[in-house]
This record gives C-alpha cells, sequence and structure tokens, in this order.
C-alpha cells in the first residue's frame, strides 16, 4: 500500500492563514510585525532564500527590511547593524543569513542578536532554553516537522523516533523536540556503523543529512512515518531530497515529497516566530517575562 503523501505546501498555507490572523490583529493595536534581515556576501542561494523570505513577509502582513554587506565587510559593521535592530522597536525578529564568509565568528554574531528578537532560535541562550523544555523560540525546520505531524495527528509520546544527522540547525533540535514530546529518540550520524539497523526500527523516520536518496526502502519499517529534510540538486538540475522517495513510498505509512514537504514549513514558522516576538514585544514580555 502506498503512503499517505504529507502536502508541505497545503499545510503552510492553512498555518500562514491562521497566523496572518495574528499579524492583522497586532497590527490593529498599533504593532505591525517586523522582520530585518541580514546578508553577508552574494551567494546565490542565500539571496534566493532572503527573496523568498520577503516574498513571505509580505503575504502574511509582516514588514520587512534587508540589510546587505559585501562579501568584504567587517564583522564590526555587521555587530553594528544588529544593535541597531536590536534597539529598534519597529523590528520583533532578526535573522543573520548562513552561512557567514569565513572571517566572521558566527557564534559571536548570533549572540549579539537580543535573545526576544532570534527568530531563528540559534542564539546560545535560546539553544539552552530548548535543551532545557524552556523554549523561547524553536528552530524552524524542526517546528516545521513537528506542526506538520500535528496537522497529520500522528502520535509521537512513547514512539521510537530516529532522527539522521546532528547539524546545530536541524538535526539535533529536531531530536530535542521530538524528546520533548515523550518519543524515545535515536540519533544517526556520518560515524553510526550499521545505519539500517536503526532507521529500521523507526515509527519516525527524520532525515537530514544533505545525502541524496541515502534512505532505501529496505532501510524503512512498514508503515513508518519518513519525513524528509534534505534538498540536493542532481546534476540534471531537479531537486531530490535524502530519501528515495519512489521506493520508500510503497513501504512507508507516511512521506514528505521533496520539493514541497519541509521546505515550505521552514519559511512558514520563520512568520511565526516573528508574529510571536511582535506579540511578546506588544505584552511587554522579555526573554519570557514580563517586564
Ligand atoms: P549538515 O551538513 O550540517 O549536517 C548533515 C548531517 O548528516 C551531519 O550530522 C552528518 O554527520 C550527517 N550525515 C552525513 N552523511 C551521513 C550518512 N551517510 N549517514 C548518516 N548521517 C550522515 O546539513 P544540515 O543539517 O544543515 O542539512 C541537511 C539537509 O537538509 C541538506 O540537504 C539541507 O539542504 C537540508 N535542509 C533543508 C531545509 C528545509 O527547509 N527543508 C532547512 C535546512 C537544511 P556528521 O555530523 O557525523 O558529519
Amino acid at each position: 500500500m502506498s503512503a499517505h503523501i504529507i502536502d508541505g505546501k497545503k499545510i503552510a498555507e492553512l498555518v500562514r492563514a491562521e497566523w496572518k490572523v495574528r499579524a492583522e490583529k497586532l497590527t490593529q493595536l498599533g504593532t505591525k510585525p517586523g522582520l530585518a534581515v541580514i546578508i553577508v556576501g552574494d551567494n546565490a542561494a542565500s539571496g534566493i532564500y532572503v527573496r523568498n523570505k520577503v516574498k513571505a513577509c509580505n503575504e502574511v502582513g509582516i514588514y520587512s527590511e534587508v540589510h546587505s554587506f559585501t562579501e568584504n565587510a567587517q564583522q564590526n559593521e555587521v555587530l553594528n547593524c544588529i544593535q541597531a535592530l536590536n534597539e529598534n522597536p519597529h523590528i520583533h525578529g532578526i535573522l543573520v543569513q548562513l552561512p557567514l564568509p569565513p572571517h566572521f565568528e558566527n557564534n559571536r554574531v548570533i549572540t549579539s542578536i537580543a535573545i526576544e528578537k532570534d527568530v531563528d532560535g540559534f542564539h546560545l541562550y535560546n539553544v539552552g532554553a530548548l535543551v532545557t523544555g524552556n523554549t523561547v523560540f524553536s528552530p524552524c525546520t524542526p517546528y516545521g516537522v513537528m506542526v506538520m505531524l500535528e496537522k497529520n495527528h500522528i502520535p509521537i509520546e512513547g514512539q521510537h523516533a530516529v532522527v539522521v544527522g546532528r547539524s546545530n540547525i536541524v538535526g539535533k533540535p529536531m531530536a530535542l523536540m521530538l524528546l520533548e514530546q515523550g518519543a524515545t529518540v535515536t540519533i544517526c550520524t556520518s560515524k553510526t556503523s550499521n545505519l539500517p539497523h536503526f532507521t529500521k526500527n523507526a515509527d519516525i523516520l527524520v532525515v537530514a543529512t544533505g545525502k541524496p536518496r541515502l534512505i532505501t526502502a529496505e532501510m524503512v519499517k512498514p508503515g513508518a512515518v519518513v519525513i524528509d529534510v534534505g534538498i540536493n540538486r542532481l546534476s540534471d538540475g531537479k531537486l531530490c531530497g535524502d530519501v528515495d522517495y519512489d521506493s520508500v513510498k510503497e513501504i512507508a505509512g507516511y512521506i514528505t515529497p521533496v520539493p514541497g514537504g519541509v521546505g515550505p514549513m521552514t519559511i512558514t514558522m520563520l512568520l511565526c516566530n516573528t508574529i510571536l516576538a511582535a506579540e511578546r514585544a506588544q505584552a511587554g514580555i522579555k526573554n519570557g517575562k514580563s517586564s
């Protein structure tokens, strides 16, 4: 039997419609949500991501501005820009598009963002908050995966979730969020010996490796929920995920396609986090505490 296809585009539209109402309500109260995006250098992919973010902001009623720096910009110029945005009451979310050029210190830049404006959830404080179950902002990609599971009424508590990949932006926060919801979590990496042994035991399998079609049908438990975070550009120009979609969809219970799966959810959750930040600012809440 073929798997139920989890339509990320459709869920993203539903979630955006829900949050657009919240953005409108805030705007009526005098607080239009605002997002500032900082981009350094001329990485083509980053440029596309930033344009997509600006477009998505417009669609849900978020004000956005882009601060572009050349590849040779000094770190201090970017830190000064972040400082000004931290103090700007019209900006509720600040995002630094990664990767930064090699002469930048990622952590120094990210930790200069005010905690209550760190809508990517990458500030070390927010990472710690996530680890201890006191989340301020959930990192967007794993947050999107959690919403996809929720909208499909997929149970998490008591399930065995296997996350393949341990990056700071996807794998690790994904594992923490599943753990927080009561899953028994296994994390696999490039060093894992006998990967199929673990993947075959997953009720929920989340794959974020950047390795095209790494997961094949023989590696999946029949009826499992398979979430493919990977986005890979093949030599023929087509996109594919980290899961061999055609074979795995014949055995899985649920599966996300690439494109049209997790991808549309990531930007959507950024919009949600920005609106959430604006709601907190409106209510006078800082770092999760009333001021
Ligand atoms: P990273 O390169 O930072 O991390 C990849 C992880 O996969 C590493 O932990 C690595 O292990 C692990 N890995 C690599 N090969 C294997 C293997 N053969 N078996 C098991 N584990 C392996 O990537 P990201 O997490 O940033 O991204 C992963 C994928 O998700 C990419 O395709 C990226 O484009 C996509 N992505 C998609 C998003 C979306 O919105 N849909 C958002 C962000 C990313 P080790 O640590 O041991 O090296």
